[in-house]
């Protein structure tokens, strides 16, 4: 029912799709001069090592040691079977998941904290400014900054930082300063689009720090491809070829990439994304370039977009709540590699609570997405009595997010 790896099988390189893509990767573009971004113009904001990171062709870039040696302190993480779940269900399909939420933070955050992190204090980087929505990748930089010694500055959501305080604490906890944003406006419930226009004006601004984004890039989704490398060494070890559905629930499309993006070279395996029906990017958004922030700050990037000042509503998935998504994931969906599915909060949450009652652990909310999606799955494999097999990611556990589950309990959540 559940597969370890010894610290030993931890993967020693990344995963790179680039050359496994359906075509090139269109370029990100200049926000200014509309011309193709160098090298250069990313300088300001990120190390040399990850800008050429994003720009790789090369099918695997090797792991440095010293951050395998803090990956180590909770990876290789187990590939659990939902046997539980499976007969709750009377499916004949069998369900596996890859446990992100047994690291530190509580998710698959900190596969691309510690590597950021480490790249941007081994080229004298001594401060690190960053954005977070309910606080998840904040407390994943934070975590990372205090291993390698580097400040982290957190510009959080302000309606997050004035409603969820426990996972401000735990950014503080790690060393972290955390300030409400937009910082211009203090009347503005804020959004993850300003908040990163927050923290680009602040690493710009200062010789000392630089930038670090929690999801959407391509040197994000590299890190995160940890992931999906051990689950296919695991699914061997359970008897398994190949998945037939790979699932991950997707806001930047960092978790779902993590888990998905090395079986993008098997032909038969079905790749799934999965939304919230109230911040559709991949099913209601349009593809075009559009820029990653609130006002215009980053570069353009070639994706699935609702437009950049889109404020999605406030549901309790906070991690999902983004107006773009990654160019990878984007383009992968555009050539018809990936699939995408979007569900309204409630039925979410109904699977979320079917997982926690019948395999025990609580589910982040943005996590319940892909449990909803892959019920879904095993159910159409009842129907028509199929043994299909079936990978999710589960991305994190909602022991932070116990007020919407009370909200969905009590009746008062919002479909
Ligand atoms: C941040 C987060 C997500 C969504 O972000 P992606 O970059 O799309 O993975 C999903 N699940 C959890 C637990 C998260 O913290």
């Amino acid at each position: 029912m559940r597969w370890t790896l010894s610290p030993d099988d931890l993967p020693t390189a990344w995963f790179n799709v680039a050359p496994y893509m359906p075509g090139p990767l269109e370029p990100p573009l200049h926000p200014g001069t509309r011309e193709p971004v160098g090298p250069d113009d990313l300088a300001p904001l990120f190390p040399m090592a990850l800008i050429s990171q994003e720009m790789s062709t090369t099918p695997t870039i090797d792991i440095p040691g010293p951050v395998l040696d803090v990956l180590r302190l909770w990876r290789p993480t187990p590939l659990v079977r939902a046997t539980r779940l499976e007969e709750t269900l009377g499916t004949p399909a069998r369900i596996y998941y890859k446990d992100e939420s047994v690291s530190p933070a509580g998710s698959h955050k900190p596969n691309t904290a510690v590597p950021q992190a480490y790249y941007n204090k081994a080229e004298g980087i001594e401060r690190l400014a960053t954005e977070t929505g309910a606080g998840q990748w904040g407390s994943a930089l934070s975590f990372a900054s205090s291993v390698f010694g580097l400040e982290c500055m957190v510009y959080m959501v302000r309606a997050s930082y004035e409603q969820k305080p426990y996972r401000r604490i735990l950014m503080e906890t790690w060393g972290g300063r955390v300030v409400p944003s937009p910082v211009d406006d203090p009347d503005h419930p804020g959004s993850l689009g300003s908040a990163i226009s927050d923290a680009v004006r602040d690493a710009a601004g200062r010789k000392d720090s630089h930038y670090s984004l929690g999801s959407v890039l391509n040197h994000v989704l590299l890190h995160q491809t940890v992931i999906g490398l051990e689950a296919k060494q695991q699914l061997q070890l359970a008897g398994e070829r190949l998945p037939d559905v790979v699932i991950g629930s997707c806001g930047g499309g960092s978790n779902l990439g993590g888990i998905s993006l090395p079986f993008v070279p098997d032909e038969g395996v079905r790749l799934l994304a999965v939304e919230p029906a109230s911040c559709p990017t991949l099913t209601g958004g349009r593809f075009e370039y559009d820029f990653g922030d609130t006002a215009g700050l980053t570069p353009l990037l070639p994706m699935y977009t609702l437009g950049h000042d889109f404020v999605p509503p406030p549901i309790h998935a906070g991690g999902l709540r983004y107006h773009g998504d990654s160019p990878i994931i984007s383009a992968l969906v555009k050539a018809g590699r990936m699939e995408a599915v979007a569900y309204p909060q409630s039925k979410v949450f109904e699977a979320g609570l079917q997982f926690a009652r019948t395999q025990g652990s609580v589910p982040a909310p943005e996590t319940a997405h892909a449990i909803r999606a892959a019920i879904d799955e095993a159910l159409a494999a009842k129907e028509r009595g199929e043994e299909r097999v079936i990978l999710f990611n589960y991305s994190g556990h909602g022991l932070l997010d116990l007020s919407a589950y009370d909200d969905f309990l009590h009746g008062r959540l919002e479909s």
